[in-house]
């Protein structure tokens, strides 16, 4: 089964052709990150002006690369139903009702965040995680800790009521003033971060530990302690290169150990309730952060279990958002026809707990 899938629900373009043996044919990604500079986040307006111009173009190169006839090698088409924003999830979602009806093609409108959350049992093969387990999604709109139970149950353990580690990172990133490529503020802030520096770095203090010994996240007291630093030294021209990086390097440490000590709670919230999980997935833009992936593997280690916790990550072009793991999603529903109809709406807000309402 050769599925076609479009994501549009932020700020990104994407189209992919995978198949139901598990092959990506294709993974077209385009950003509009420049786009938004200057906004302090996606502009609405822009980014559904963005997509209407970039999923033509995306569709075709994805079908191209994948070397597939639309008309005569794709048997469904996927796309983003939510969450996301609006305007953005209707032009993919519009695309995928209109095609699929004239090619006269079944439907499935995904989840974004099951999609994130599936990725690894698609990218792990042969060796995929085995339900139930814990799921991590850290990226631009979330920071989610989940315990999956199957490919449609997920239960919240906890969440951020503030900021997500995403646009935290990128929040410190702009403070800093570091200048980003395609792969966006948050990896430039894990780049500075990693650079090495031979001289000692100043104290900057502590930062916060938000929500200690609790189950929830909050991120908004990390980028402003940041903030706060800036300011007493009126301003960060006025900042010298070691500052900077004890900043850069003392909000990624402190941003993973908010995460680390969550994950240990959520195994002795999962031990009390007799669940037995033994492998934990991590998705998300966020999850490549290389300085999260050693953490997060040495943090592991400490958990009292019999055999050890398998840790896995999709590769970094498939945690951020792509269209693979839209594609994906919807290949247990359409092997099992359990398509959507063409009227289906879109749930700009959906939480992950109701994905079979
Ligand atoms: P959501 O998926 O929740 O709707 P989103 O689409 O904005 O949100 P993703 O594309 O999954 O999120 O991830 C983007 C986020 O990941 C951005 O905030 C970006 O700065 C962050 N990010 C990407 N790479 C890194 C990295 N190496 N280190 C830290 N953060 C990163
Ligand atoms: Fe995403």
């Amino acid at each position: 089964f050769t599925v076609l899938a479009f994501e549009s629900s932020a700020d990104d373009t994407c189209a992919a052709v995978v198949t139901s043996s598990r092959e990506i044919l294709s993974n077209v990604v385009i950003k509009q990150h420049d786009l938004h500079e200057g906004y302090g986040g996606i502009h609405p307006m822009i980014a559904i002006e963005a997509h209407q111009r970039n999923l033509p173009i995306a569709v075709k190169r994805a079908l191209k690369e994948a070397n597939v006839s639309v008309a005569k090698d794709i048997d469904g088409i996927a796309f983003t139903r939510g969450p996301g924003i609006g305007g953005c999830l209707s032009v993919g979602s519009n695309a995928a009702k209109t095609l699929a009806a004239a090619l006269d093609l079944p439907i499935v409108g995904v989840h974004h965040m099951q999609a994130h959350a599936l990725t690894p049992l698609l990218t792990s093969w042969p060796n995929p995680p085995k339900f139930p387990f814990l799921t991590l999604l850290v990226s631009g709109g979330h920071t989610l800790l989940l315990l999956a139970t199957s490919l449609t149950s997920f239960r919240i353990l906890a969440t951020t009521p503030d900021e997500s580690i995403g646009r935290s990172f990128d929040k410190v990133s702009r403070m800093l003033g570091l200048k980003w490529t395609a792969f966006g503020p948050g990896a430039a802030l894990e780049q500075f971060a990693g650079q090495q520096w031979d001289a000692d770095l100043p104290d900057i203090g502590n930062f916060p530990r938000p929500l200690r010994g609790k189950l929830g996240f909050s991120y908004a007291s990390l980028h402003s302690f940041v903030e706060r630093c800036i300011a007493a030294k009126q301003g960060i021209q006025n900042i010298d290169e070691g500052f900077k990086l004890a900043l850069a390097r003392g909000f990624q440490t402190a941003a993973v150990a908010h995460l680390e000590e969550k994950l240990l709670l959520a195994f002795e919230w999962c031990a009390q309730n007799k669940i037995h999980v033994q492998d934990v997935v991590v998705s998300g833009g966020v999850a490549s952060n290389s300085y999260l992936r050693e953490r997060l593997a040495e943090c592991l280690k400490t958990v009292d279990t019999t055999v050890p916790i398998s840790l896995s990550f999709p590769p970094p072009s498939l945690c951020t958002d792509n269209a693979v793991m839209i594609a994906w999603a919807s290949m247990h529903r359409f092997l099992a026809r359990d398509h959507d109809e063409y009227t289906i709406g879109l749930r700009p807000k959906w939480s992950i707990e109701e994905l079979s309402s």
